[in-house]
């Protein structure tokens, strides 16, 4: 007799989504997650005076339905992300304003800009999200990294950098690290390019009042004793009659479980018997992103009163990608921004203070001698995170798709993946998160109804 009919490995937002759909559906469930805090790649931070900070995932936008959803179901509340006024651009040593979507680039950049985008968007509609493997030319899409397509498809080096700027802000990563049919089908999965960057009417449209961090506290909460903190599961065991998920000190037996971490972590579990090679190989081939997130906070959001929206964005500089994150009621001023794929790697050796010249100097440059004087700055390496190692999430380089894309998500025996690298729609963000989590789910109740 198993202990519960499903055991959940980790408590983020893909594992408590599926704990609570199983949970509603009347079966047993227990979560096990190593940390003494539940939410993940989510995490709720606290500035010196006390306002919430989001050290993790924190926008969601239109078509993010289940997202959305589940933040309303949970009787959480969002704001939208502050976006009046102009935006800044470095590049070439400059520093340009600018009020349009051209970013500020000069006008030869922004037309092959605009061209290479199209193209972009245009082979985005091709990809087969459901199987990216099976798109008509997925083994040439796949063949190719995303900078390799870039630099036989435009001559123009601002143009280059623009999108070797874009890449990281959307998976930590260089695009030298993603196949094409990966960064494609991303896009895809997250409705298109200009969805997943833009903040009106896209991913960084809106913000959860409190944190993000709270979409996981309320599961946790509704599931009460169900769910089992600074419970490290190293050892995944199944035959015929069920699971056994082992930790230290003790185990919990299952009719089935639900693995519910990033790939990467899911690979580090010991499992018997071993996972088929394919599976296995996947995950040695989905590493993850690499950020260092800051909040840099200050009386007040000064660049406001200046026409400034607070977004900042650098063809030239470690830290280039900046927004306004202040709180809905403007009680303080916040600047959250990011050292991304290469920049974060060099940074992860710096001190913290070193660290906060670095971001500071970038700053007073985008804004001017006011931002040199935070009250407040905070800083979080998810590279770091023994539970995490990595952000934004994992990423498929070149062959990988076509090699292992079908060991993704699908169920080895009763072992079924969650996890917002294993979702079609949004891969890599928290609705992909929910929606991986419920399809877990559902797969589960499939066999044991
Ligand atoms: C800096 C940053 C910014 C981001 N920005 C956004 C954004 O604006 N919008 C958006 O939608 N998404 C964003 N994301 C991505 C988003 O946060 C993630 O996609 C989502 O939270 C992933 O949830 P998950 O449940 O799949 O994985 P996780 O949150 O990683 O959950 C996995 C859980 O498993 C636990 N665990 C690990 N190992 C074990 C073990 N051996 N035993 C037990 N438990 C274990 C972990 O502690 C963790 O709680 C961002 C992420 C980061 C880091």
């Amino acid at each position: 007799m198993n202990d519960v009919d499903v055991v959940v490995v980790g408590a983020g937002i893909a594992g408590l989504s599926a704990a609570r759909a199983l949970t509603a559906a009347g079966k047993t469930v227990t979560v096990l997650e190593a940390r003494d805090r539940v939410a993940g790649r989510t995490f709720g931070g606290f500035l010196s005076n006390g306002v919430p900070v989001e050290l993790g995932g924190q926008w969601v936008g239109p078509t993010q339905d289940a997202v959305l959803e589940l933040i309303d179901e949970l009787g959480l509340e969002t704001f939208p992300t502050y976006a009046e006024g102009d935006g800044v651009m470095a590049y070439g040593g400059d520093v340009v304003r600018y009020d349009d979507p051209t970013y500020g680039l000069p006008s030869s950049s922004v037309a092959e800009v605009a061209r290479l985008w199209m193209m972009i968007e245009e082979l985005a509609s091709t990809i087969n999200i459901t199987a990216p493997w099976e798109t008509e030319n997925a083994d040439e899409l796949d063949r190719s990294t995303l900078d390799q397509w870039l630099t036989s498809n435009t001559a123009d080096p601002t143009a280059l950098q623009f999108f070797r700027l874009q890449v990281p802000a959307l998976f930590s990563a260089e695009a030298a690290e993603l196949s094409l049919l990966h960064f494609l089908f991303y896009i895809k999965s997250g409705t298109s390019l200009q969805v997943l960057v833009d903040v009106e009417g896209g991913a960084q449209e809106r913000r959860v009042v409190g944190g993000t961090h709270q979409l996981s506290e309320r599961m946790a909460a509704e599931l009460g004793e169900r769910v089992r903190l600074e419970t490290v599961v190293h050892t995944i065991t199944q035959d015929d009659s069920g699971v056994v998920a082992a930790y230290e000190g003790g185990e919990v037996s299952a009719g089935y479980a639900v693995i519910a971490l990033p790939p990467t972590l899911a690979g580090r579990l010991h499992y018997s018997p071993p996972l088929p090679a394919s599976r296995d190989s996947l995950t040695q081939q989905m590493p993850a992103g690499s950020v260092i997130k800051f909040h840099i906070a200050y009386a007040e959001p000064f660049w406001r009163h200046e026409g400034l929206s607070g977004a900042a964005f650098s063809l030239d500089d470690a830290f280039n990608v900046v927004f306004d994150n202040s709180p809905p009621d403007a009680s303080c001023g916040i600047l959250v921004g990011f050292l991304e794929g290469i920049h974060a790697r060099r940074a992860a050796s710096l001190d913290a203070d070193e660290r906060r010249e670095l971001v500071l100097s970038a700053l007073v440059k985008y804004f001017g001698p006011k931002a040199a004087n935070p009250f407040d700055l905070v800083q979080q390496d998810w590279n770091a995170e023994e539970f995490t190692r990595g952000c934004y999430g994992g990423r498929l380089g070149a062959g990988a798709w076509t090699s292992y894309g079908p060991a993704l998500a699908a169920p080895v025996g009763r072992l079924h993946w969650a996890g917002a690298e294993t979702s079609e729609v949004w891969n890599g963000y928290m609705d992909g998160a929910v929606r991986s989590g419920r399809r877990a789910a559902h797969e589960i109740l499939t066999q044991l109804d």
